[in-house]
């Protein structure tokens, strides 16, 4: 097992240790959000037909060929057809079909026009510039042929998407199995329980938040309890997480304190220890460790610690097990809006909200940036990064943020 490892080696061994969950089949439209397993190749082509892509009418551009304001082609308008219809007859060289936007194009005809550039006098029409084929006609397999590949695995189901399948007639499709991430809260201070505290107790709050972030990111929160500090307690809902899901996330427990037992309960139930402790702040206090082919993250029970980790590790972590090809926090620079007057010998995270405007990438710190601060995890959709070493900040400094929302 390591102590005080790096961010990085961190999350490396805990993405090493995991693996995308199952897959299943689903309706198309149960599937927003979820991962693809399976490469999608086209089985048609998008439009199917070759149609209008306005009102006008439809002719043999061949027709055209000498026409001009002085000269115009004069054509005899033989039938009319609306999107979802099909012409009955054909256009010959003198004949012309009425077409909708949308429409097949009719046999015979090669090109359109639009209503408004039509001379109409009776039953026939009059065209003054010439025509080459496919002029104002969408091709079919324009926008996807047949056998283009229109989705890869790992490519996540967005609204776009879903209608893209739906445009080639899909209606079920293969996705990774979200994956289930217990929640394990340990502390004998916590009371899950509404009204009013008993002396000494506080309320649970980082269970509903880890579990909305669980949700958020496509996994399936199972909520295992509370363990008071007591080791054979913990051992026994670690066991149950391990049981219930495919991943298990403790908060509590993880510092040297007289009641820290999640090390010793780890360890009891035989789990092999991945590392323990990070050189970052907040959030040094963490464990890692792995059994039964699965991974146990032990996040501190400081609300802000235990949070930001949740976000700089297990995000990456519930991504790839959820199948997402692009499981990294996505990161930018951006400028410290507010100065930050603490100094960091340690590699720090502040909490803070981006701001794009005026053409650069501003992060607005969220509030107090202590270890035990909830309040300013509300709002925090980056985390900025501020090196080891680094002196007081000015308002101005360039940083790296690490986009968690
Ligand atoms: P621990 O990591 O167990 O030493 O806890 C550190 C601090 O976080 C203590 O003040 C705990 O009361 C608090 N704490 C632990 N778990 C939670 C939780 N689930 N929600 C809110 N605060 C917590
Ligand atoms: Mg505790």
């Amino acid at each position: 097992m390591r102590e005080y490892v790096s961010l990085e080696e961190a999350r490396d061994m805990l993405l090493h240790n995991c693996q995308p969950a199952e897959s299943e089949c689903l309706d198309l439209t149960a599937a927003l959000g979820r991962v693809l397993c399976e490469d999608v190749l086209a089985g048609e082509n998008i439009p199917p037909f070759d149609r209008s892509s306005l009102d006008g009418y439809a002719f043999d551009a061949r027709a055209t060929l000498m026409a001009s304001r002085e000269q115009p082609a004069v054509l005899k308008v033989i039938e009319a057809v609306a999107a979802g219809s099909v012409a009955a007859q054909r256009v010959t060289e003198n004949t012309a079909i009425r077409v909708m936007t949308g429409a097949p194009i009719p046999e015979g005809a090669d090109a359109v026009e639009k209503y408004e550039n039509i001379e109409l006098s009776g039953a026939e029409i009059r065209i003054t510039s010439r025509f080459r084929p496919m002029d104002n006609i969408i091709k079919a397999g324009e926008d996807v042929r047949e056998g283009d590949r229109v989705a890869e695995q790992g490519m996540v189901l967005e609204p776009p998407l879903l209608g893209l399948l739906a445009a080639l007639g899909v209606t079920r499709v293969r996705v990774y199995a979200k994956p289930a991430v217990a929640l394990i809260s340990t502390g004998d201070e916590l009371s899950d329980e509404p009204g009013a505290l008993q002396p000494g107790k506080i309320r649970n709050s980082t269970r509903i938040t880890l579990q909305g972030f669980c949700t958020r990111l496509g996994a399936d929160p199972v909520i295992i309890g509370t363990a008071r500090d007591e080791v054979t307690q913990i051992m026994a809902l670690l066991e149950a997480g391990l049981e219930r899901a495919d991943v298990v996330i403790t908060t509590g427990g993880v510092s040297a304190g007289d009641y820290d037992l999640v090390v010793e309960a780890v360890r009891r139930i035989g789990a092999e220890l991945l590392f323990w402790k990070i050189n970052i702040k907040p959030g040094m206090p963490t464990l890692a460790a792995r059994k039964d082919g699965k991974v146990i993250l032990g996040l501190s029970g400081n609300p802000a610690s235990g949070l930001v980790v949740f976000q700089l590790l297990a995000i990456p972590l519930i991504r790839k097990m959820a199948g997402h090809r692009a499981y990294h926090l996505a990161t930018l620079e951006a400028v410290l809006l507010d100065g930050f007057k603490k100094p960091s010998p340690a590699r720090r995270f502040l909490r803070g909200q981006l701001v794009l405007a005026n053409g650069q990438a501003g992060v607005r710190l969220t509030g107090r940036q202590g270890n035990a601060v909830l309040s300013s995890m509300v709002g925090c959709d980056v985390l900025l990064e501020v090196p080891s070493g680094s002196g007081p900040l000015p308002a101005g400094a360039r940083l790296t943020a690490f986009r968690v929302d």
